[in-house]
């Protein structure tokens, strides 16, 4: 309460005060979400802050990462409350355009990474990833950021926009953060608010799976079992599972003999009509 946040809705207001830090030499460091924000936001927030000199955080609903079929229209927003929370943090900018400013009805680009977005979430989402490199391409030109923050929550979109950012020569360092996880061992999403009592009473048996897995993995359990065995104990709980996957943590390339660091288990799994998704490094063996 009291903190002032400054905003800006525009990308020349957003230019001016960045311009200003760049020119003093600040590092300056993005963190893109799409708001509803809550403390696996705010971790990245902290991050930015340890390593730069200056936080930016957007607030964007980006609806070309959404189907026509997604949650677009019934995304959590709270704009209020976003505000509060980054205040609290002594975030220095907070950039919120409107759909207009960021897509012109005649806007017409669309950045594909090929490969890395391709499996995984890429199979059910197809269109996911290009909207999600479009606009952190259009964000990374609108606020030239030294460094940008991506959660591992999302671990394929890290690798993607660290791997657009490289072949489009962006010249900005692509940061993961680690995830951020409720008491029971949920990982913090905005769509957790979508799951009914019921659901959420389930939810933590996601992450029980694949850390299961991923112990068993390091072990030198095999693959195609730990998978089988996996997929079974999520539907057993009530999940309706998208994929179950052990792929390499670096290239996101299947696994397929012996699952070793850097490899990592991924799993995306609907309780009723909410998809989450989740995903553990495969531990060393100690
Ligand atoms: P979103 O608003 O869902 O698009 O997320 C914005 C950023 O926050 C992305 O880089 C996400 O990976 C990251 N993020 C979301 N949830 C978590 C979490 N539980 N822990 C860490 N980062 C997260």
């Amino acid at each position: 309460v009291g903190k002032i946040i400054d905003t800006v809705e525009t990308v020349s207001g957003l230019r001016k005060k960045v311009t200003a830090w760049r020119r003093s030499s600040e590092k300056v460091v993005l963190v893109p979400t799409m708001g509803a924000l809550h403390e696996g936001h705010l971790s990245l927030v902290e991050t930015a802050k340890n390593v730069g000199d200056r936080t930016v955080v957007s607030i964007f609903v980006n609806p070309t990462q959404f189907a026509p079929n997604e949650d677009f229209d019934s995304y959590p927003r709270d704009h209020q409350r976003d505000l509060q929370k980054l205040a609290a943090l002594d975030v220095d900018l907070v950039f919120m355009p409107a759909r207009s400013e960021v897509y012109p009805d005649d806007f017409s680009t669309r950045v594909i990474v090929s490969g890395l977005s391709e499996g995984l979430c890429g199979a059910s989402r197809p269109h996911f990833f290009g909207g999600v490199a479009t606009v952190v391409a259009k964000l990374f030109n609108q606020c030239r950021p030294d460094a940008a923050i991506f959660g591992e929550k999302d671990y394929q979109q890290l690798l993607v926009i660290r791997r657009m950012a490289r072949d489009l020569d962006m010249n900005v360092e692509v940061l993961g953060g680690s995830i951020v996880r409720e008491a029971d061992g949920v990982a913090m999403s905005s769509r957790n608010a979508y799951l009914s009592a019921d659901e959420r009473a389930k939810a933590p048996e996601l992450f029980r799976t694949i850390s299961n897995m991923a112990d068993n993995l390091a072990r030198g359990a095999a693959i195609g079992t730990q998978i089988e065995a996996g997929r079974t104990r999520l539907e057993e709980a009530g999940f309706r599972v998208d994929y179950l996957e052990v792929r390499d943590g670096e290239t996101l390339s299947p696994v397929t003999r012996s699952a070793r660091p850097p490899a990592r288990v991924f799993g995306a799994a609907f309780l009723g009509k909410t998809r989450l998704i989740d995903n553990v490094p495969v531990p060393a063996l100690s």
